[in-house]
Parts: C-alpha cells; sequence; structure tokens
C-alpha cells in the first residue's frame, strides 16, 4: 500500500532571469527593481575581467569592484569585504563567478544586511540558497538565514563558455548530488521531487555535449538551466550523509570542494540505495540506467573525472578520522549512518573501486 503524500513547500522570494547575455543586458535592470543606486561587485581575481564588464553594464550604480573572492569564504577576507563596502557606501552587492565569490556576496549581506544579486558562472548552486558559510581557523561554519538568499538570480550561459571542461564537469555533479539528496530528504515534496529529476536529466544530459564542445552555447545553456533546478533543490531541503561527508572532506582534508562530490556520490548512493527506493527510481529515469551509482561512476569517468579520493590527495590513514566525524554529527540520512559503514564506504571511494549497493546493515 503507497503512503498518503505528506509534505510542506514554501517557495522564496527570488527572481531569476535566464538568458544568453544578461549578466550585462539584465543585471542593470535587476538592480535599479530593487531600487539599489550604489552596488558594490565581488568577485574572484580569476572572474575579475567578466565582473569589469558587469560593472560597466551598470555604470554609474556601480560604485567599485572588489575582486578578493577566495574559496570557502575565509573570515577575514568577510571583515575586508565588508570594510569595503562599508566605505564606499554601497546600497547592494552583486556577486559575480561560482560558489565562493557568491559565498563572499553573502557574507557581506549576512554581516549588512544589504540586499544581494548573484550572477553565478559556475553549477555550484549557492545563488538558490539561504545558506551561508564562513571559515576560521581552519573551520568552516555554515548556517541559514534569509538575508543571504539573492534577491535576484542572473543566469547566463555565456558566462560559463569559459568555464574549464574537468571544472564544468565536477560542478555538473556537484549539481546532481543536491537533486538526489533531495530527492531523500526528510523536507522533500513533490515539486521538489519534479525539479530534481528534471535538473538531473537537463545536467546529465548536456555534461556530454559541454564536455565535447565546451563553447556549444545550446549544451552549456541546459546544463546552467539543470544546474538552476539542482540549485533550488538544494534550497528547499535539508541535505544527508554526501553532503556531510563531503563538507567533512573538504574542511578537514582540504579536498577541492566540486571534484570531492563528484568522487563521492556514487558511493553514498550506493550506501543510501535500499533505504530510498523511490529517489532511485526518480533518478534511474532521469539518467536513463538500471545502476545509478555505476552510471554516474561512469560519467564522471567518460568526461574525465577524478575516480577516487586517493587521486585528490586524501592519505590512507584520514579514512578513519574522515568516518569518524561523518558519523559523529546529526543530519537526516534515509539510511542509519554508522562509522564503519561510512568507513567502507569511503574505503571504496578512496580506492575508486566498483560502487556496489549494500543491504542496511
Ligand atoms: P569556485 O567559485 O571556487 O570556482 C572554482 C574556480 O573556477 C575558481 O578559480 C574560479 O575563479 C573559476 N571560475 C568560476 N567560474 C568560471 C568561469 N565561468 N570560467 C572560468 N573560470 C571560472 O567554485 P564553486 O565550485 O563554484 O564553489 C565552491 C564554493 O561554493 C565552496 O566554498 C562551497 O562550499 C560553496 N557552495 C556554497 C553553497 C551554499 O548554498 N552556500 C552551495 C554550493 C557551493
Amino acid at each position: 500500500m503507497s503512503t498518503p503524500l505528506d509534505f510542506s513547500y514554501e517557495t522564496r522570494p527570488a527572481r531569476v532571469v535566464f538568458r544568453p547575455g544578461a549578466s550585462v543586458t539584465a543585471t542593470p535592470g535587476e538592480v535599479a527593481r530593487l531600487g539599489l543606486h550604489r552596488v558594490l561587485v565581488v568577485c574572484g581575481s580569476r572572474g575579475e575581467t567578466t565582473a569589469r564588464a558587469v560593472a560597466d553594464a551598470l555604470g554609474g550604480a556601480c560604485v567599485g569592484v572588489h575582486a578578493e573572492a577566495r574559496m570557502h569564504v575565509p573570515v577575514e577576507v568577510a571583515d575586508r569585504a565588508v570594510e569595503v563596502a562599508r566605505e564606499l557606501g554601497a546600497d547592494g552587492c552583486v556577486a559575480v563567478g561560482g560558489g565562493s565569490a557568491i559565498g563572499l556576496g553573502k557574507a557581506i549581506a549576512l554581516r549588512t544586511g544589504l540586499p544581494l544579486v548573484a550572477v553565478p558562472s559556475t553549477y555550484a548552486g549557492s545563488e538558490m540558497t539561504s545558506v551561508w558559510g564562513l571559515t576560521e581557523h581552519g573551520a568552516k561554519r555554515t548556517g541559514r538565514d534569509l538575508a543571504v538568499l539573492p534577491r535576484s538570480v542572473v543566469y547566463d550561459p555565456e558566462l560559463t563558455l569559459g568555464l574549464p571542461v574537468p571544472l564544468s564537469v565536477t560542478s555538473g555533479i556537484n549539481a546532481l548530488a543536491h537533486a538526489a539528496e533531495a530527492l531523500y530528504a526528510p523536507d522533500a515534496s513533490p515539486l521538489v521531487s519534479l525539479m530534481a529529476e528534471e535538473g538531473v536529466r537537463a545536467m546529465a544530459g548536456a555534461l556530454p555535449r559541454v564536455a565535447a564542445a565546451p563553447g556549444d552555447l545550446d549544451a552549456r545553456s541546459r546544463a546552467l538551466y539543470g544546474a538552476w533546478l539542482c540549485g533550488a533543490c538544494l534550497g528547499a531541503t535539508t541535505m544527508g550523509l554526501h553532503h556531510k561527508l563531503c563538507h567533512v572532506l573538504g574542511g578537514t582534508f582540504d579536498l577541492p570542494h566540486a571534484a570531492t562530490h563528484t568522487v563521492v556520490l556514487p558511493y553514498v548512493l550506493a550506501y543510501n540505495a535500499s533505504a530510498a527506493p523511490g529517489a532511485l527510481a526518480a533518478l534511474s529515469r532521469a539518467l536513463g540506467t538500471d545502476d545509478v551509482p555505476r552510471a554516474l561512476r561512469e560519467l564522471a569517468g567518460t568526461l574525465g573525472a577524478p575516480q577516487s579520493l586517493a587521486e585528490l590527495g586524501l592519505k590512507e590513514a584520514d579514512l578513519t578520522v574522515a568516518a569518524a566525524q561523518t558519523a559523529a554529527q546529526t543530519y537526516p540520512n534515509p539510511r542509519e549512518v554508522t562509522a564503519n559503514g561510512v568507513l567502507g564506504l569511503l574505503t571504496a571511494a578512496y580506492e575508486g573501486w566498483d560502487p556496489r549497493s549494500e543491504t542496511p546493515r
């Protein structure tokens, strides 16, 4: 007998504009719509040229470009950006770039209450969430606050044309991870599940095309569309074992964010498979496969992404520590998380074994 529907769903007041060229053609209008006249544009050093083009399009509505974003938002980087925003009398912030640039924009919004417009250039999905992160003394703190949710998100697939293929692939699989865990989240709901399935279908279909022809605007557009949907799933639900484990691997062992998600996802899905049949069925439909973990690993492998945690620089001695840290925390997951269970999946991911679904222990 099936279970009656039982869910809560809350829409967030975020606006999305999606079109080629929108970073320069639509951002000024979005800023004006919010009544802003003195925005600070933030970005990372590698994204400065793109951010300056957005700043030029903003003309007199932009008071400066601050190109100091760094991965995981070190607290001193956030402090400096807040200082700059105050010195310049900014009345809003436009973050142009990947999760790191948007993370810095969120840190400014958190501290100052200034409204944020996000112009993402990767598939990480931060622009669709109210989650902020700050790193201090090597430890990353995260939290949720509606003040950091971008008021407007401008998706411009042209910005992603130069995203290198290896990063496009891992960032795309990072997005798939959001959708996968949203499908078995305790706060999943029918609309989010539809977005997750469509997001996986769009992203998994687009990535081989992006890898084959990185300048194919249509393929880039489909990937960014998938990233939007997967990011919306991340923003609407509570993530489980996969995100927690990647947080530990990134935070404690400094592994690269998107590549870590890419390696770990098949193994976590194999671990959770027997406890989340509905989620696995949706992923099977979206990926056109009977074996989701293996198909995801093959997708990554075919597109040249890393296949093991050893390749990413993790040491064998770190596995037990990572497993204990991951098992010690509290978060929802469809299958019970034990230190032994995590160690088993981590060992497989470390070696890059064929991911196999297991029955619950
Ligand atoms: P990133 O922003 O650090 O970007 C990775 C690299 O790609 C950088 O060197 C950047 O300059 C470069 N880059 C970005 N866009 C480019 C483009 N279009 N062309 C060429 N180069 C480009 O990495 P990311 O994976 O986007 O974001 C990771 C960070 O975001 C992590 O700190 C993660 O924790 C955070 N994140 C937060 C959330 C959230 O909801 N708060 C969600 C996802 C990720």
